[in-house]
């Protein structure tokens, strides 16, 4: 058996969050890998790395970094930036995948969190899925809001080819994030509850702007966990646990992680 790659990662630097050891990443080169006790990550941009995450694994770039085109479709590879694939569709005039631009991450990780910007989702514009033993339509995948229940690893994904790359829709999303803390975050901590905000919710309870040690929820938008310098994996867990339990407590409304914790 050929030896595994591996590429030292220190999460406190490579994670959106700022949080987390030096740990070995077990890089995939190839669609033949046995993906059993591994947990994929793409660009750490929604995740919470405690200090003992479990055997980490990512796509190679070289490999799955790449962007074309096929007659009906832009084929992906899902270690392929979201900057870079919006990049693609602004240099080849295509429309629909704007808000990939503004929201950080690679293609894998797009499709696992259905990741989005207010009515544009992932799931809108994709077509199929590579797990690694041929294209899987999109539509045979149960997903919903920030999630897909998917079978394996994104190696590859094909996204709906339309023409009209939209500069006036790139530059809201582009207005929109810039009012947005600029402080590391993972972005939402906590998913929207039906009908409601969790950034309200936690507002509501008093917790807008509370600090615990180098954490805090921010006081420009309460939904967003923001490492204000030194931050720790057990401070955000407290503030997760605080703004669950008060939310409970005085709303009855369970507030699920959209951050993935590992
Ligand atoms: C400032 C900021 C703003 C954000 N705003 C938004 C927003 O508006 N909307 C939104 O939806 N998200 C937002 N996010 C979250 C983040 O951009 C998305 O969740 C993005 O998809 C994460 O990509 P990643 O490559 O960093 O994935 P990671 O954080 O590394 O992983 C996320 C999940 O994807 C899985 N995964 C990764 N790669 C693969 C793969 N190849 N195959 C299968 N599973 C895989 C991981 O196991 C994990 O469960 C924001 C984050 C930040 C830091």
């Amino acid at each position: 058996m050929r030896p595994m790659k591996t590429r030292t990662i220190d999460f406190s630097r490579y994670s959106s969050l700022k949080i987390g050891p030096r740990v070995d990443v077990t890089v995939i080169d190839s669609k033949e890998f046995d993906a059993g006790g591994y947990t994929l990550i793409g660009g750490a941009n929604n995740l919470l790395i405690s200090p003992t995450p479990p055997p980490l694994a990512m796509l190679d770039n070289e490999v799955f970094g790449f962007c074309e085109l096929e007659a009906d479709c832009i084929r992906a590879g899902g270690a392929l930036k979201t900057g870079q694939l919006a990049s693609f569709c602004r240099r080849h005039d295509l429309g629909g995948l704007e808000f990939t631009g503004n929201l950080p991450g690679t293609v894998g990780a797009l499709v696992a969190m259905n990741a989005g910007m207010k009515a544009w989702e992932t799931f809108t514009q994709l077509l199929w899925v590579d797990f690694g033993a041929g294209r899987v339509s999109a539509e045979s995948i149960p997903h919903g809001y920030r999630h897909a229940q998917l079978p394996g690893i994104v190696y590859e994904a094909g996204f709906v080819r339309r023409s009209g790359f939209d500069r006036d829709l790139e530059a809201q999303f582009k207005a929109m994030r810039a009012n947005q803390p600029q402080a590391p975050s993972a972005g939402s901590c906590f998913k929207n509850p039906p009908g409601d905000y969790a950034g309200g919710l936690i507002e509501a309870v008093g917790l807008k702007g509370f600090v615990q040690g180098g954490m805090a929820f921010s006081d420009q938008h309460a939904n967003f966990l923001i490492n204000t310098g030194g931050g720790t994996y057990e401070e955000a867990i407290w503030l997760i646990a605080e703004a669950q339990g008060r939310v409970k407590e005085r709303f009855g409304v369970a507030l699920e992680l959209e951050v993935q914790v590992l």
